[in-house]
């Protein structure tokens, strides 16, 4: 038979191949151009032209796909990356990924892998008490993203707000649920909504202020018209982090909404959550620890692999009573001890260890070095932002995290001006960063997201951009 093993021998000498191919990426990862010119052909054809009927070697397989990947992908990893809220994965997640491919821990029974559901309860409950929720008041559960956690609200909304939801369902429902959000929230929300089977209708996109953030008197009145009107009001979602330009609704003045209609109160902190690690910046989410839910992304600012998110709540029983299902095949010998199984929290049943590489990073770094981490990217981002004055760019939002959406006041209402320079810069491989509209002005959107990114990459994105700008000028005005 096929030898799925492979020999001792060969293990060793792959694992050196591979990692001294990683080791190579991970270090020259700033040489790179940030994101490959787009053939779809030639990117099909290259994977394509593997053969199942006539398998390559490991060596010449494994070589080929790191080679591809190196060549077709956008680069977050690199420090020119401004982009959206993808890190440079930090080298104790990456080893972590590898010890949890190895062990494989199925964490669906808590008895299959003590060890790693451990980790996760740990590491929610740490984390938990950093949102300032009560300790012994803490729940969560490890999900894929953030989408996967807003959708985990939802549904523990509506099993808190519909007695018998588990049994009934929506049918059960004698008033259709409204959930509220700014305009600026994410689409995920949107998603949720019509994953459970509520459809977009039943999402309220609230007008947003001046600066991005929900408007709290539109909100209120929305719901008090709900009200009258026979609806009943399910979830308000304030986000903490916006996207688009990192704007942080009013989470203390939200709350006493929710509190005075008995309304879920849930905050998508999935990027800007990390602030709660940050000395200086943990300030500006002020009332998160009044949430009865959060989203928050470690892998975004905490720097860890794809899919590792973490849905908080304040409700001790609240994921039981939405996942709990009893059946015949699951092991049954936890029901003595005082944990509960990991597939009784979530929407997943076998489910990958997510927790592992958060929790060797916290072992290896700990809060401080998150603190730093986080106030290093600040920093740069003040940087950014000074260096943006100085060269005459206009920057629209206050944001408090390094996020900047920019643009020249000449060209404000000039969609093109805007277009052009992200394209040039992106196929230029020299940066990566978006545009975004803001407030109706056609802006440039760019994230201090990478935590390797130093001055000096700020000043050449600043050549950049000003080399861009004055060549727009020259192409569409003699000037
Ligand atoms: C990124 C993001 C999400 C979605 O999270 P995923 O991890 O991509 O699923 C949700 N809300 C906000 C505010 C985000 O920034």
């Amino acid at each position: 038979m096929t030898n799925f093993n492979f020999t001792s021998l060969e293990r060793e000498e792959l694992l050196h191949v591979v990692l001294k191919k990683l080791e190579k990426y991970y270090h020259d990862t700033n040489s790179l151009d940030v994101s490959p010119i787009i053939n779809i052909e030639e990117i099909a054809s290259s994977v394509t032209k593997i053969d199942f009927d006539n398998p390559e070697t490991p060596r010449k397989a494994l070589l080929n796909a790191i080679e591809n990947l190196q060549k077709y992908s956008v680069h977050p990893a690199h420090p020119k990356y401004f982009g959206l809220f993808n890190p440079r994965v930090n080298f104790a997640s990456i080893l972590s990924d590898l010890i949890t491919a190895v062990f494989n821990p199925q964490l669906a029974a808590w008895s299959h892998a003590p060890f790693a559901a451990e980790v996760e309860n740990f590491i929610i409950k740490e984390l938990g008490k950093k949102f300032g929720y009560q300790p012994d008041k803490i729940d969560g559960v490890f999900t894929t993203g953030g989408a996967e956690a807003n959708l985990t609200a939802l549904l523990c909304a509506l099993n808190h707000t519909f007695s018998d939801f588990a049994e009934n369902g929506l049918f059960g429902m004698s008033k259709k649920p409204i959930l509220y959000c700014s305009a600026e929230a994410h689409h995920s929300i949107q998603k949720a909504a019509k994953t459970v089977g509520l459809g977009y209708s039943s999402v309220k996109s609230i007008k947003t202020d001046d600066n991005l953030k929900i408007s709290v008197d539109d909100l209120y009145q929305e719901i008090q018209k709900d009200i009258k009107e026979g609806y009943q009001p399910l979830m308000i979602i304030g986000t903490a982090g916006t996207t688009g330009s990192g704007a942080i609704d009013d989470l203390v003045a939200i709350n006493k909404i929710a509190k005075e209609f008995d309304i879920w109160f849930h905050v998508d902190a999935a990027y800007g959550g990390a602030a709660i690690l940050n000395k200086d910046l943990k300030q500006h989410l002020n009332g998160i620890e009044l949430s009865d839910s959060i989203t928050f992304d470690a892998h975004k600012w905490m720097s860890v692999g794809m899919g590792t998110s973490i849905f908080f709540t304040s409700h001790r029983h609240i994921l039981s009573k939405t996942f709990r299902i009893t059946t015949k095949y699951m092991p049954k010998d936890i029901e003595n001890l005082k944990t509960e199984d990991p597939y009784s929290h979530s929407i997943q049943w076998s489910r990958r260890a997510i927790g592992l590489k958060l929790y060797l990073s916290l072992s290896i770094f700990g809060w401080k070095g998150y603190d730093e981490l986080i106030g290093h990217q600040k920093m740069i981002g003040d940087y950014f932002k000074q260096k943006l004055i100085e060269n005459n760019w206009s920057i629209k939002n206050k944001s408090p995290l390094p996020i900047y959406c920019f643009t020249d006041d000449r060209f404000s209402t000039n969609q093109d001006f805007v277009q052009t320079i992200e394209q040039r810069i992106i196929d230029s491989g020299k940066s990566w960063l978006s545009v975004y509209s803001f407030n109706k002005i056609y802006t440039l959107r760019a994230c201090i997201t990478n935590y390797s990114t130093t001055k000096m990459d700020i000043d050449e994105l600043i050549l950049e951009l000003n080399k861009e700008r004055k060549d727009f000028i020259e192409r569409n005005f003699i000037v």
